[in-house]
C-alpha cells in the first residue's frame, strides 16, 4: 500500500479531504483494510482481522498472505515467509467485497474531481472569476409568509414580497420584459447551473414566444408582467384586470403553464392591482431590493449589500441599451453574488 500512514492518521485529514465526506472515508477505510491484510505495521495490524472477520475471511481463499504480526512465533512464521516469497509483490488481491468497495469509492472520487474540474472550466469559459457556489437544496415546502420586513400581506390579496424570508445565504435573480432574446444568455445560465425567473410582457414577447418556451423547458418559470407594460396605478380596475389576466391566459396558452407570480411594471401597483391579480390566480407579487446592470448594482438599502432572500431585478436587454450583452450582465451578477458568499436560488421554489 502506498499510504499506510493513513491507517493511523484517519482523524487528521486535511479540510478538502474531510469535505469529501463518506466517500473519502470509505476509501480510506478500504485502503487501511487492505494495508492490514498486506501486513501493515502498527497498532491496528493485529486487531483488524478480529474487528472485521467477515471481510478478512475471504482473504485466505484469495491467497493473500496472513498478517505477520498475527502469526504465532516459530514454524508458522517461516511458512508464511516462504509463502510470501512465492506471492507476487504488491498489490495483493483484495477480498471481493473490499475490492468492489474500493473501486466504487475510487470512481466516486474521480467523478467528483471531474465535476470540480468541469465547473472550473465552464466558469473560465464564461469569463467568471470563479465558479458559482453550489446551489442549496430545494426547500421541501414554500415558506408560509408572515408580515416581516420585506413582505406586505392583506386579506384576499397576493403577498407583495421584496425579500423572501429565509436564513439561507441565497438571493434570487429575476429578469423582466423580454425585448432582448439572446440564446447565449440562456445557454450560459444552463451551463453554469444559474437559476432565474422571467417576468414577461406580451407586447415584447409575442414576436418570439419560442425563446421563452425553450427557457421554460430548461426549468425557468415564465411569469406575468402584463400585456402592454403600462403603469397600472393610473388605470381603472377593469383595465388593470385585462392587462394582468389576459397575460395569464396568453402565457398559459404559449408556455403551457399558468403563472403563479406576477410583477407590475415599474413596481407600481395599488389595491385594485392586487385584487385584479388575485381574481385570475396570481399567488404572489415579487418586487425587488436590488437592480442589476452589466457594470453596477442599484440598492434599495443604504448598507448596499445583499441580504438572505433578496430579490434582484434585471432586464432582457442588450447592446442597444446597455452597450453590453446579457452574458455580460449575468457575469457581473454571478461574480458579485459569489464574492458576497451567496448562491442564487430558484424564486419559484421559495415563493
Ligand atoms: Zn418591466
Amino acid at each position: 500500500m502506498d499510504r499506510p500512514s493513513d491507517c493511523q492518521t484517519n482523524g487528521g485529514l486535511r479540510g478538502s479531504q474531510k469535505r469529501r465526506g463518506g466517500v473519502r472515508n470509505g476509501l480510506l477505510a478500504t485502503v487501511c483494510l487492505s494495508a492490514v491484510l498486506a501486513g501493515c505495521a502498527g497498532p491496528a495490524g493485529p486487531a483488524a482481522p478480529g474487528a472485521a472477520p467477515a471481510r478478512t475471511e475471504p482473504a485466505r481463499t484469495d491467497a493473500a498472505p496472513a498478517p505477520k504480526a498475527a502469526a504465532a512465533p516459530g514454524g508458522p512464521v517461516e511458512a508464511a515467509d516462504r509463502g510470501a516469497a512465492r506471492v507476487p509483490a504488491a498489490p495483493p488481491l483484495l477480498p471481493g467485497l473490499a475490492r468492489q468497495e474500493e473501486e466504487a469509492s475510487s470512481e466516486a472520487v474521480a467523478r467528483q474531481e471531474t465535476a470540480v474540474r468541469t465547473a472550473l472550466e465552464t466558469a473560465q469559459r464564461w469569463g467568471l472569476e470563479r465558479p458559482p457556489l453550489k446551489a442549496l437544496p430545494r426547500p421541501a415546502t414554500r415558506a408560509r409568509l408572515t408580515p416581516v420586513q420585506g413582505v406586505k400581506l392583506a386579506d384576499g390579496r397576493p403577498p407583495v414580497v421584496y425579500r423572501v424570508p429565509t436564513d439561507d445565504k441565497v438571493v434570487f435573480l429575476t429578469v423582466d420584459d423580454g425585448a432582448e432574446k439572446d440564446p447565449a444568455f440562456t445557454r450560459m445560465a444552463e451551463e453554469l447551473g444559474i437559476p432565474f425567473s422571467a417576468f414577461v410582457s406580451d407586447y415584447l414577447a409575442r414576436e418570439n414566444y419560442g425563446y421563452f418556451r425553450d427557457m421554460h423547458a430548461q426549468g425557468v418559470e415564465i411569469n406575468n408582467h402584463t400585456i402592454n407594460h403600462r403603469n397600472l396605478k393610473v388605470l381603472d380596475y377593469e383595465t388593470q384586470r385585462r392587462e394582468i389576466c389576459d397575460q395569464q391566459d396568453q402565457l398559459e396558452q404559449q408556455i403551457g403553464v399558468r403563472p403563479r407570480l406576477f410583477r407590475p411594471p415599474y413596481g407600481e401597483y395599488n389595491d385594485e392591482t392586487l385584487r385584479a391579480a388575485a381574481s385570475c390566480g396570481v399567488q404572489a407579487v415579487p418586487l425587488w431590493n436590488e437592480e442589476a446592470f452589466p457594470d453596477h448594482m442599484e440598492w434599495r438599502y443604504d448598507d448596499r449589500q445583499l441580504h438572505p432572500g433578496d430579490i434582484i431585478l434585471t432586464h432582457f436587454r442588450g447592446t442597444d441599451i446597455w452597450k453590453a450583452t446579457m452574458p455580460d450582465l449575468l457575469r457581473k451578477v454571478v461574480n458579485d453574488v459569489t464574492a458576497a458568499g451567496f448562491t442564487l436560488g430558484r424564486l419559484d421554489d421559495y415563493l
